[in-house]
């Protein structure tokens, strides 16, 4: 038995982990007398014991305040969107300014294209990762059917070049030199969902904008994950969600970011009276003066329910801090990098890049045989109280995150997985 494979080793990183405190801010579901495994923060993220409390808090000012609670109570409704930006800004390297908690994360995406897709004859495409999520995928395809274009020739979708389906910045510069003159809007994941590959955002940037193309991100798998620096690297826009890596909760308020030289944008934009002025909105007056940077996005007044949970999320990514978040991830996902090439050679493949600065926490990892077996792993994990998730045909998602997983959750993985090798 080699030592990275003792549990005392896997036991002895934990006791040494700065950030261990962090695991009992969470709910975690329960298997039988343990704790489940549960490596499903991608899809999903864990419910912070302090929601519940936030969520009655405004219930309680709803009960006592009613309308004037927009003014009153610990945390007043009116201002309350505004409770989130410094945290949001900091967890996305971005200037206050430049981001705003709103909507869904395909709503953003809609309204963000509204402002900055606007196709013309000569360029009227846009630019995405071959099967990309299919939200984003519908929402490009029907933008560029709004606009009378046809995504049969209008929706570049860049296949992998690499032997896993992953993609080298070198395949997007070629796809740019070919088609940049005709693609208006370039729309990137940070991290692709299936693939788990993470993009140098500033360089995908530089890139789009060297052809003239806008260039906008979707976080989804990214934020919560990954250090982000947004502001610097000169996107224009981006969205996510908040209910994976951000545990915000099912459907969650989402985020958007709009550069700050955007901030007094003339572009057209599907406009409510939120993102009015905040000085003039309840002079209520016909004409719409946006409130600049992102607020001015804002269609409708925030679900103040669906906030509070986002709020709580935010001060704990606050406290334990992006930078030692990613430091104890890439060790996590390291260890358990490791752990599968040594001991599960045969059952799992990574398909994740292995370069840590190509991926955030998770490893998509496809299973020897095929389909059957592949379900039959992920059944067989699942009634064992370890929670991944599954890709068709046959990819494992297993994402380790920082907030409230260990190493030792790692190595009970990989023995699990054995044990169902031996088994057969
Ligand atoms: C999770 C995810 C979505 C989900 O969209 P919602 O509008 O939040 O339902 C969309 N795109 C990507 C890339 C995702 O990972």
């Amino acid at each position: 038995m080699t030592a990275p494979y003792s549990e005392a080793h896997a036991l002895a990183l934990d006791a040494a982990d700065p950030l261990r405190g962090f695991r009992d801010r969470f709910l975690i579901p329960r298997h039988g007398d343990g704790d489940q495994l549960y490596f499903c923060g991608n899809s999903l993220g864990l419910q912070p014991k302090a929601t519940r409390a936030a969520l009655l808090e405004e219930l309680d000012a709803w009960a006592e305040h009613a309308v004037e609670a927009h003014f009153r109570g610990r945390h007043p409704w009116m201002p309350y969107h505004g409770f989130v930006r410094e945290h949001l800004a900091e967890l996305v390297g971005a200037q206050p300014g430049e981001v705003v908690a709103m909507n869904s994360l395909t709503v953003n995406l809609h309204l963000m294209m509204v402002s900055f897709y606007r196709p013309t004859r000569e360029r009227p495409a846009i630019l995405i990762e071959a099967g990309a999520f299919p939200s984003d995928r519908h929402a490009v395809e029907s933008q560029i059917r709004f606009h009378g274009f046809d995504p049969a020739t209008d929706l570049i979708e860049l296949e992998g070049d690499e032997p896993d389906g992953t993609l080298s910045m070198a395949a997007i510069e070629r796809v740019l030199a070919e088609h940049g003159h005709r693609i208006a809007l370039v729309l990137w994941p940070g991290v692709q969902y299936r693939t788990g590959q993470a993009f140098d955002l500033r360089e995908v940037v530089r890139l789009g904008h060297a052809r003239g193309c806008i260039v906008g991100f979707d976080l989804a798998h990214g934020v919560g994950n990954l250090p982000l620096a947004l502001h610097d690297s000169g996107a224009d826009f981006a969205v996510w969600c908040s209910y994976k890596y951000l545990n915000a909760g099912p459907g969650a308020v989402a985020g958007c970011f709009v550069h700050a030289r955007h901030a007094d944008s003339r572009r057209p934009r599907f406009a409510g009276w939120w993102g009015h002025d905040q000085a003039t909105r309840f002079r209520m007056g016909p004409e719409f003066v946006p409130t600049p940077g992102a607020d001015g996005w804002q269609l409708s007044n925030p679900p103040i329910l669906a906030l509070a949970p986002l709020r709580v999320s935010l001060e704990i990514f606050h406290d334990a801090g992006m930078a030692r978040l990613r430091e104890k991830s890439e060790q996590l996902t390291g260890y358990l990098e490791m752990l599968i090439r040594e001991r599960l050679d045969r059952v799992l493949h990574i398909v994740t890049p292995s370069e840590p600065e190509r991926r955030g926490c998770q490893l998509s990892l496809r299973v020897a045989g095929g389909r059957e077996r592949g379900r039959a792993l992920f059944e067989y994990l699942m009634a064992n109280g370890i929670v991944g998730d599954w890709r068709e045909p046959d990819v494992i998602r297993i994402s380790p995150t920082p907030l409230y997983n260990r190493h030792i959750d790692v190595l009970r993985f990989v023995r699990a997985v054995e044990s169902w090798r031996d088994a057969r």
